[in-house]
């Protein structure tokens, strides 16, 4: 049985005035029976951590180094987020693969270096409009799983995030038939690779404009154990809706 997990992915926002969601959130989450994480912008992490604990709700980093150390001006590593308090990593958000041109082998090896520092990767994947509508969506997506996850990957280190970019803040959703027929498929390569315990005991978020009105109807679609969610995780009550619908 794979434990349901709602990660809210904050993006470039929020400042210190913030930390009044995530408040309003660990007083609501003292306990729960599903794993909730929160992945503040780097500079909150400490507070947020501070902020979380004892409650429910862990917290997470937006990126990572691949690196433990070194002149790489601007970046963090994951023994930094573990330090700050972090206990999840996002690794490969399609806004850092197209933002920052970050390749999935560039990923797998963040990926291990989440593993090293003891944090939970959250891997990222998903295809542009263009890719689905090429018919490609699946070989895509196969690749960048292929790719992007490191041999040492199992169900206790790494979570997947199936993300088609075209419905991340756009509103758009794909249909249920869509979601399940990706996430079937991720499973199946998991499988495939890993082997049964572990290629099935990994998790599989959706992730793409999941809000409080569609969650309940998306987290019923086969293979779907939770969801990454951008916009409606900055606010505790759109946020608490989803994680509702999760349990
Ligand atoms: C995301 O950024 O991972 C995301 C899914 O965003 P949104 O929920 O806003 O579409």
């Amino acid at each position: 049985m794979r434990q349901k997990l709602a990660a809210g992915n904050w993006k470039m926002n929020g400042t210190a005035d913030a930390l009044s969601e995530l408040n309003e959130l660990t007083q609501g989450y003292p306990e729960a029976s599903v794993d909730i994480l929160i992945c503040p912008p780097a500079t909150l992490i400490d507070r947020a951590s501070e902020a979380a604990a004892g409650s429910a709700v862990a917290i997470g980093g937006q990126d990572c180094h691949a690196n433990v150390t070194g002149a790489h001006t601007g970046d963090i590593s994951a023994e930094m987020l573990r330090d700050a308090g972090a206990n999840y990593v996002i690794i490969g958000h399609s806004e850092r693969r197209d933002d920052h041109g970050e390749t999935s082998e560039l990923i797998a090896a963040k990926a291990t270096a989440a593993y090293n520092a003891g944090l939970i990767a959250v891997v990222c994947c998903g295809e542009h409009l263009s890719t689905r509508e090429d018919g490609k969506t699946l070989e895509h997506i196969g690749t960048q799983i292929a790719e992007s996850l490191p041999d040492t990957a199992n169900a206790d280190t790494t979570v997947i995030a199936y993300e088609p970019v075209w419905a991340i803040g756009t509103g758009l959703t794909p249909t249920l038939e869509q979601i399940a027929e990706v996430h079937d498929f991720i499973r199946a390569e998991l499988v495939k690779r890993f082997g049964e315990k572990i290629g099935n005991g990994i998790r599989l978020l959706y992730g793409g404009s999941v809000k409080p009105a569609n969650a309940a109807e998306i987290f019923a679609t086969s293979n779907v154990d939770g969801a990454l969610v951008g916009g409606a995780s900055l606010k505790a009550a759109d946020f608490s809706a989803i994680i509702d619908a999760l349990v």
